[in-house]
């Protein structure tokens, strides 16, 4: 007697039916099954970035629907590793697999917001004045409490009541243009996340 799971039994019952009747009618399974199927990501848009979630840094292709026409909004449909990307050469770890989640979750925060000091409401501002305030407070701060001698004379330059962490995601060019606008600010605390 051979052995087998009702799961099993069910599957081979509905195939039997399935492919008996589709015979009687003229119509052959394996013929059906040798088609070509349609490329699921035929009309959608490849676009290139990288993984936000950790230091690694893997490159990742992204493929959205909506081609440009009027009232199409595009929306990111697949998420794969880039196989011409030199860090991971087209693989993805399972946290990266899933950026599709990240990408359609409702929490996600897409624009800067603002607090007001003693609010329980944040305020969506621009990038625009993100930016400004960024600036602005950072001058502040550096103004106050900038060092530049020590208590016997010497030399030192620096500010150490502000810190920066540099994004993993930023290229070697662009990790070296934020360490060099960092540290000739006098910057100390300054770290990247490839790093952490
Ligand atoms: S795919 Fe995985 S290993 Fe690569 S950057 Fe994303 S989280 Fe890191």
């Amino acid at each position: 007697m051979v052995n087998m799971t009702r799961r099993q039994f069910l599957k081979v019952s509905a195939t039997t039916l399935a492919g008996s009747s589709l015979a009687l009618m003229g119509f052959s399974p394996t013929a059906a099954l040798a088609e070509v199927r349609q490329y699921k990501l035929a009309r959608t848009t490849e676009t290139r970035n990288t993984c936000t979630y950790c230091a690694v840094g893997c490159g990742i292709l992204m493929y959205s629907l909506g081609d440009g026409a009027k009232n199409a909004k595009a929306s990111i449909i697949h998420i794969e590793g880039d196989p011409d990307h030199p860090v991971n050469r087209g693989t993805l770890c399972p946290k990266g697999a899933s950026l599709l989640d990240i990408v359609h979750s409702e929490s996600r925060i897409l624009y800067p917001e603002y607090r007001a000091p003693g609010s329980d409401k944040w305020q969506r501002i621009s990038w625009e004045d993100a930016l400004d305030r960024i600036a602005q407070l950072m001058k502040q701060d550096r103004d106050a409490n900038f060092i530049e001698k020590t208590a016997d004379g010497k030399t030192v330059n620096r500010w150490v009541t502000t810190g920066m962490l540099a994004a993993s995601a930023a290229s070697n060019e662009v990790g070296y243009l934020t360490h060099k606008t960092m540290r000739s600010l006098g910057t100390l605390a300054f770290d990247n996340q490839a790093r952490v």
